[in-house]
Parts: structure tokens; sequence; C-alpha cells
């Protein structure tokens, strides 16, 4: 399948060339990353594909292809710069823990698995549709994402990235828009939830790895909200990249 969303994507859109320096440098703390994941027991034939888009979008694909937009490496820069982040790799290698901690926990899979219920259910008509969709599905992609953020702290200390950077993006940056019905409906859990559960995994970890605690980096985790209901923000560092074959 990852085949197919690599002729895909580069049917679709303009891919940087991989000799580049910015596609050899994210290729190479991917691998870096896919490295972790293999101590996992995670083994895919794993292929970077940076393309040319503003989004800052970054998606793994069954099959181990991990897509990256120029617009989210741009705005990571930014970030860095604003002292978000200590370095570049913190900031990239979170994107890139959290997205293939989906592929560490066979999130992709668990998805297609799931579709051909929601198919069933919607033949039912609309009630059942949107049972399918607020009671089932998202949830369950909620869920999947909590578990994602979670391996990426993980992923973070196996690299040798900073364990606090998840906590750091969530608690900097607004990465989800739920719209009108707030949580509810959101396929993300809000950035408090977020940022407390990178936070609480990083203690977990550092005492794993024995890895000392930064103080002077580390700001007290926000308790979380609930059902927050957030206006678009000035950052969304995950969308769909190719929407009609992710899950
Ligand atoms: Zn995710």
């Amino acid at each position: 399948m990852g085949v197919l969303f690599e002729k895909h994507t580069l049917a679709n859109y303009d891919v940087v060339p991989s000799e580049t320096p910015l596609a050899r440098r994210v290729a190479q703390l991917a691998m870096r990353v896919a490295g972790a994941a293999e101590k996992l027991g995670v083994h895919y034939p794993w292929k970077v594909i940076i393309v040319k888009s503003d989004d800052h979008s970054a998606e793994c694909f069954p099959g181990g292809v991990i897509v990256v937009c120029t617009g989210l490496v741009m705005h990571l820069g930014e970030l860095v710069a604003a002292g978000v982040f200590d370095s570049m790799d913190d900031a990239l290698g979170t994107i890139l823990c959290h997205e293939i901690a989906h592929a560490v926990a066979r999130h992709q899979v668990e998805g297609l698995a799931l579709q051909p219920w929601a198919l069933m259910l919607e033949k039912y008509g609309r009630p059942w549709e949107l049972f399918s969709t607020f009671a089932l599905a998202l949830p369950y992609k909620r869920q999947q994402e909590r578990e994602a953020d979670i391996i990426s702290v993980h992923l973070m200390a196996l690299c040798g990235l900073d364990i606090e950077a998840p906590m750091k993006l969530f608690l900097n940056v607004r990465t989800t828009s739920t719209g009108a019905l707030g949580s509810f409906a959101a396929t993300h859990p809000s950035d408090s939830e977020r940022a407390l559960t990178c936070a609480r995994t990083a203690d977990i970890v550092r005492e794993k790895y024995g890895i000392p605690r930064n103080d002077s980096s580390m700001p007290a985790p926000p308790e979380p909200q609930e059902d927050r209901v957030l206006s678009p923000g000035p950052a969304q560092t995950e969308t769909r990249v190719v929407s009609e074959t992710a899950n």
C-alpha cells in the first residue's frame, strides 16, 4: 500500500528532489526515528517524500512512506527561532516521532479495519451515519492520537532528542480546530490534554531511560480542559496530505 501512496503523492504534488540539502536533512532525521521504531519491532521499507506545499502537514502512510510538507519545515524553523524548541532536530523530530508512532501502533491498519463497519452503518440512514461518526469513529481517532503522543515521547528518547519537545509543541502551537461542537466533533484531543499527556509520559520516560530533568526548560503543564472550543489557530501541524487515502 505504501507504493500506492507514493505514486499518488508523486503524481499530485511537486516533490522536492531527494538530493537537496532540505530533503537530505529531513530524510536523515526521519530515518533516525525509523531506526528507533525498528527497535520497537516495526519494520517497513521506510521512505521519506518532501512535497512543496504551504500546508503545515506530515503523515506516515501504511507501508512506511513518510510525507512532509515544506510549509511545516519552514514553520518549525520559525518556532526554533522563537525559542519554542532548542533545535531544529527537536522540532522536526517531534512531528516525525508522532507520525511514525502511528505506524508503531499500526493505527493505519486499525483504521482500515473499521471502514467496513462504518460503510454498513451508513446504509441504515443518516442517524446511524451520525452514530458511526460521533460515537465510534471520532472517539476511536482521538484515542489513537493519545497513543501516538505517548509512543512519540518514547521515540524521542530512543533518538536522543528532547523528550519535552512534544509537550512544548502543544503548549505553544494550536494544532486543532474543532468548530462549534468542540471536542465532541474533534479528531484530536485538545492541545492542553495532549500537553499534559506528553508531560506525564516524559516523566515516565525520564525515569525509564535515566534522562536528567532540565528544570529550566520544563514549564508546568496545564490541566486538561473539557470540551474546549477552538477557533482556527495560527498553525495546524497535522492535516491530511492525501485525505482520501489517509486513515
Ligand atoms: Zn496523529
